[in-house]
């Protein structure tokens, strides 16, 4: 944005004005003219508040360059969860190993309060001699859990050609972080028009991120979810750096969906409770939780991974609605009765 002044206006009372908004300003001075340039970091501010200054003529403001993102519906629904307003469990394995596995975790979690099951069949690893998943076939064994235990299914495509048997068993497209810009898989990915969960680049910027999401929009997907899982930091008392400044960004200024993702943000189970609590604190629209029946065995980021009882007792602690561990089985379309998030203005 530029704000323009009327010509004889004291230049340091607008900016005194300016700054008193929240906002930080850069002073352009022509041969006659002076004018104020609205950076970045600084608060959203509409036109007309900016205009109501004295001494201000005019505001120039640029286009927004994510037009279908700032139109996306406010509560998109997704397995029957209003997102944004009630707040939203997903988890499950880092990786589905087995179909054993995978069932046995998908009934812990569908009685923890998740509405969704987590469960790389792809695994994109940083050592190509990672176990690096069991491959579609797994896709069929996740799916197959998730209906049995009456919950959605949330799992990443790595690469295009991928994309159609992701699609056929998942309700939520998950883009990893290492793909986030990866323009043409995007591209391919929303194509087949299901919700996609876009994970933020390790360093990525976030209007990168929003961007990132218009890609996703233009090509299709009627909605995208951002997931946080920490950027790359500088320490390595924990895995990543979780980044909740950006997370009350997205979902108290922009309005938009945020998942937090602890496990992989911080890569130790002791700390994800308080990270889930101040994840929720903030404005996340729910959280994405590692867990595994037997997190000494994971195949992959096992000391990250909560138990199912560990889970359950972070859940209730957060108020989900933990399901009975017998008789009646509760549907993830079924109406919610969790706890409502504040709304967002
Ligand atoms: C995952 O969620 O399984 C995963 C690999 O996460 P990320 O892309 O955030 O590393
Ligand atoms: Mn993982």
């Amino acid at each position: 944005m530029i704000v323009n002044l009327e010509i004889g206006t004291d230049p340091s009372r607008v900016q005194r004005a300016l700054v008193a908004h929240g906002l930080w300003v850069r002073k352009l001075e022509g041969a006659n003219q002076v004018c104020f340039l609205i950076e970045p970091s600084s608060r959203q501010v509409s036109r007309d508040e900016l205009l109501a200054i004295p001494g201000v003529s005019d505001v120039a403001v640029a286009k927004s360059p994510h037009p279908l993102l700032d139109a996306q519906p406010k509560y998109p629904s997704l397995c029957g969860v209003a997102l944004g307003r009630d707040p939203l469990l997903i988890a499950g394995p880092c990786a589905v190993e087995s179909p054993e596995q995978i069932d046995a975790i998908a009934a812990r979690i569908s009685r923890a309060g998740a509405r969704l099951i987590r469960g790389g069949a792809f695994k994109p690893r940083t050592s190509p001699y990672s176990f690096q998943g069991q491959g579609e076939q797994a896709l069929g064994w996740l799916s197959a859990a998730a209906r049995k235990h009456g919950l959605g299914v949330v799992t990443e495509v790595m690469a295009a050609e991928q994309a159609p048997a992701v699609a056929e068993h998942a309700d939520l497209l998950q883009i990893g972080c290492r793909n986030m810009q990866n323009y043409s898989l995007l591209a391919s990915a929303a194509e087949h028009e299901r919700p996609m969960l876009l994970k933020r680049g390790m360093s990525a910027t976030v209007e990168e991120w929003l961007l990132a999401a218009e890609y996703c929009l233009l090509h299709g997907a009627p909605f995208v979810v951002f997931c946080e899982r920490g950027i790359r930091g500088f320490d390595t008392s924990t895995r990543n750096l979780l980044d909740l400044g950006a997370v009350a960004l997205l979902s108290q200024v922009h309005g938009l969906p945020v998942l937090v993702d602890p496990s992989h943000a911080c890569g130790r189970r002791d700390l994800i409770p308080a990270l889930s609590k101040a994840a929720l604190a903030v404005g996340a629209a729910g959280l994405l939780l590692e867990t595994h029946d037997s997190p000494g065995e994971a195949l992959s980021d096992g000391p990250q991974a909560l138990s199912p009882q560990e889970l359950e007792a972070l859940a209730s602690e957060l108020g989900f609605r933990t399901k009975p561990s017998s008789g009646e089985r509760v549907s993830p379309t079924a109406p919610a009765e969790l706890p409502r998030l504040e709304a967002r203005t």
